[in-house]
């Protein structure tokens, strides 16, 4: 029988950095993962550069349906605290775009720091390795908030005091992502948000889109909108055409928020007042109306956009000083409010993180421990999805790190 203060699931972000904090605070502690594998995850993120953290990070960047649990923990490990660990570690790292901070060498760089930093806190790691049951056997110890458990690990058995579950989302399972950790909540009768695929691409109806397919890998800057008046959520960002729909960071960000048979709005030409802009064209030009537009968007898409003009009962493949004032006003609202609605998304195969997870309403946010005595859930498995760029490995790191100081409090 193996005998530890702490046993982690999941070697990941969350797992690891939680590992060595609270190793080095003292306790005995052992992180396992079923994987072979150290925090994959890690390693092709961030085009494998790993957009570790967002010097812009706030609450306002993570979607639940408990918004505020957040706030302790992020108040408490800043991104400025993530990357002085990284410059005692000599970490180059830059900034990429919007408070993003990649590693300048490789993700590698962010692994090896959080298994630098298990090392220095003596913590036990244990790969590959599955859990077959986990059980509580008591709080003892006279209402104190003392607790134990009993593992059947692949490893063999293991009693511990406190156990931490930080096996992730449900993204990316062809690299080991598992519903273990919503599994062990509903074990402990702990409620989960549905989980659902977030920061994915999104696609259409094949035939609908089919005009659109062949202008795939063309990317354009576009204002990208989603849910109706209070409810409504914008992002300035890129838009990349695929096969299928449409990806590019815009298209991530808003998927987290888009909600099945809604549409989505995007403005192409974001920042040109199209009417007057059209109108000047009209009186100075006689230019096509899609060689006018290719001022805006790229040509081919300007192209295609105007060949879509009799569905709208529109004719715009004629030169510009010949358009009705009417049909000028109609395309300038098509090309400023062009709403589509997606049939899906590339779904877990694709997405960069799964939003909903264990719910918060059952967790603390200052300790991350459940309702349960002595459960603990941090990272990606809680019910808190950050924006695309940098944020979930911040929530990840914040999580983990109020989480092992909690466990420290609790085991001293
Ligand atoms: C392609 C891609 C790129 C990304 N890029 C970025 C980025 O640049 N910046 C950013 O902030 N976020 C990025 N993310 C999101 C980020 O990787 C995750 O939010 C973050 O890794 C979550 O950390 P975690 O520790 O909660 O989970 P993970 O890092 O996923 O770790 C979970 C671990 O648990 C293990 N596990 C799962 N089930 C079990 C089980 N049953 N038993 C034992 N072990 C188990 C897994 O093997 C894994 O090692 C990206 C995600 C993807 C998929």
């Amino acid at each position: 029988m193996h005998s530890f203060d702490v046993v982690i699931v999941g070697a990941g972000a969350a797992g690891l950095f939680c590992a060595g904090v609270a190793g080095q605070l003292g306790l005995k502690v052992v992180v396992l993962d079923h994987s072979d594998k150290v925090a994959e995850k890690i390693r092709i993120s961030g085009g494998g550069r790993c957009n570790f953290t967002n010097t812009g990070t706030s609450p306002a960047n993570f979607l639940s349906d408990n918004p505020r649990f957040c706030r302790s923990a992020l108040a408490r490990y800043s991104p400025r605290d993530f990357v002085a660990l990284l410059q005692k570690h000599r970490i180059a790292f830059h900034e990429k775009h919007k408070g993003q901070l990649f590693c300048d060498r490789s993700a590698q760089d962010i692994i090896d720091v959080l298994l630098a930093e298990c090392a220095a806190g003596g913590v036990t790691r244990w790969q590959p390795c599955s859990v077959k049951t986990i059980r509580f056997l008591a709080a003892t110890a006279h209402g104190t908030c003392a607790s134990s458990y009993e593992i059947d690990s692949s490893n063999g058995t293991i009693h511990c005091a406190t156990v931490v579950v930080a096996t992730g989302g449900l993204s990316i399972p062809k690299i080991g992502a598992t519903d273990w950790g919503y599994r062990m909540a509903k074990q402990f009768d702990l409620p989960v948000i549905p989980p659902r695929a977030a920061l994915v691409p999104l696609t259409f109806d094949a035939q609908a889109w089919a005009p659109f397919a062949q202008l795939s890998g063309l990317s354009l800057p576009v204002e990208i909108a989603t849910g109706a008046k209070k409810e409504s959520v914008a992002f300035l960002e890129d838009l990349l055409l695929t096969h299928r729909g449409i990806s590019g960071p815009g298209v991530l960000q808003i998927s987290s928020y888009w909600q099945p048979g809604t549409p989505i709005r995007l403005n192409l030409a974001p920042g040109t007042d199209l009417q007057p802009w059209l109108q000047h064209a009209k009186a100075s030009s006689r230019k096509r109306i899609a060689n006018e537009l290719a001022a805006l968007v790229p040509a081919r898409l300007a192209d295609t956009w105007v060949a879509q003009g009799p569905q709208w009962g529109h004719d715009w493949a004629r030169p510009i000083n010949e358009a009705t004032d009417k049909s000028l006003v109609a395309l300038a609202e098509r090309v400023g409010r062009w709403e589509l609605t997606p049939t899906g998304t590339e779904g877990y195969a694709k997405a960069e993180v799964t939003a909903g997870g264990v719910d918060t309403r059952a967790l603390s946010g200052q300790t991350m421990e459940s309702r349960q005595p002595g459960l603990y859930f941090i990272g990606e498995v809680v019910d808190v999805t950050g924006w695309l760029g940098g944020y979930n490995f911040q929530w990840a790191w914040a999580s983990a790190f109020a989480c092992a100081n909690a466990l420290a409090e609790r085991l001293k």
